[in-house]
């Protein structure tokens, strides 16, 4: 063989090694489990870390279910009755909870277990509740928090549901359990409360950002348009389509107005961009409730907030730093 044939041989070889190397070129994993009501999706390049991940996840499940043997549901049997003390996770989260309350003047609300419970929302035979019935649950549903004692003490109408919240914390303790393994790159999706990290171990350098796709709220197979993740960041959508039931024509939804007790009507989805799941989450089910003007108005003021509203005459609305990004509806 001859010599410059040899060189060019050895050349290419180092070249796809120095391809390979910088590449990162770990096997993408992706598992899903069905968990908190919804489908969750992980993918890392970590087979174990994946499974610590949704056990992670089971366990958080159980803590912040209203229902069931965990705390939060027994929080909801009997701290009607008295202070009840709370673990130090569930009163820092319960914390949280009511700082995102105080931000939407009460909009985003985690004790309307009670509301949500009566209208059944997408259970076999759901029914529009009388005027009486949703009226008799609208007052004392006050949350009262001992910070010395950690304890927790709920009114007459109170019943914790941190359905609007507690899949984008499982999501970011999801992320962290992977991160404290080593994990370079994940991505969790608890039902489209999503947390990414880290960039694709994608061969040949092309889509390292994470794409993420924003259903479409009123074409069940179309999207209303994708955005480009990278670094490490949330997104999470709340949307009139999620869980609902429709009687004569009209669609009575999951996410209820607490002034009214009744589904919130100005919004049919909202979109939220930020730097943890949680803040994701709460604000995208906060943001829905306040609708578009006030929803803009309030995040605009979080930095590394951005957030993409569809009102309810299906125009579209975007925060200032997603100017620039199209979307087809
Ligand atoms: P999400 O899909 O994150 O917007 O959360 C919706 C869930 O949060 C509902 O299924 C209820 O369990 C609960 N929820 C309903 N209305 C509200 C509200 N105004 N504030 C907070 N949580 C709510
Ligand atoms: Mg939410």
């Amino acid at each position: 063989m001859k010599r410059p044939l040899i060189w060019g041989g050895i050349a290419l070889l180092l070249a796809v090694a120095v391809f390979l190397v910088f590449d990162g070129g770990g096997r993408w994993i992706e598992r899903r489990q069905y968990l908190m009501g919804t489908l969750v999706q992980i993918k890392a390049t970590d087979d174990g870390a994946i499974s610590a991940a949704f056990g992670e996840m089971v366990r958080l499940e159980r803590l912040t279910s209203k229902e069931g043997e965990g705390e939060l549901a027994q929080l909801n049997r009997e701290a009607r009755a008295g202070p009840v003390k709370a673990s130090d996770e569930l009163f820092s989260l319960l914390e949280e909870a009511l700082q995102y309350q105080e931000l939407t003047r009460g909009k985003f609300d985690i004790a309307l277990g009670k509301l949500v419970d009566l209208w059944g929302f997408g259970e076999e035979g759901s029914e529009v509740p009388s005027a009486e019935q949703i009226e008799r649950l609208l007052g004392e549903r006050g949350v009262s928090l001992d910070r010395a004692n950690k304890t927790v003490k709920l009114d007459r109408n109170s019943k914790l549901d941190l359905g609007g919240i507690a899949k984008g914390y499982a999501v970011d303790r999801a992320i962290q359990v992977l991160k404290d393994r080593g994990v370079e790159a994940a991505l969790v999706d608890a039902g489209g409360d999503i947390r990414i990290y880290g960039s694709r171990p994608e061969r040949f350098f092309s889509h390292r950002r994470f794409k993420i796709a924003i259903q479409h709220p009123r074409k069940e197979s179309q999207i209303l348009g994708t955005v480009q993740l990278s670094g490490d960041r949330a997104i999470a959508t709340s949307g009139d389509y999620q869980r609902y039931f429709v009687r004569d024509g009209i669609r009575y939804h999951h996410i209820l107005d607490p002034a009214t007790g009744r589904p919130a009507r100005g919004c049919i989805s909202a979109t939220i961009i930020a730097p943890t799941a949680l803040v994701a989450d709460a604000l995208a089910t906060g943001v829905f409730v306040l609708g578009p003007t006030e929803g803009l108005e309030l995040i605009e003021k979080f930095p590394g907030v951005e957030g993409i509203i569809v009102g309810s005459a299906g125009e579209i609305h975007k925060s200032s730093g997603l100017n620039n990004l199209r979307l087809v509806y």
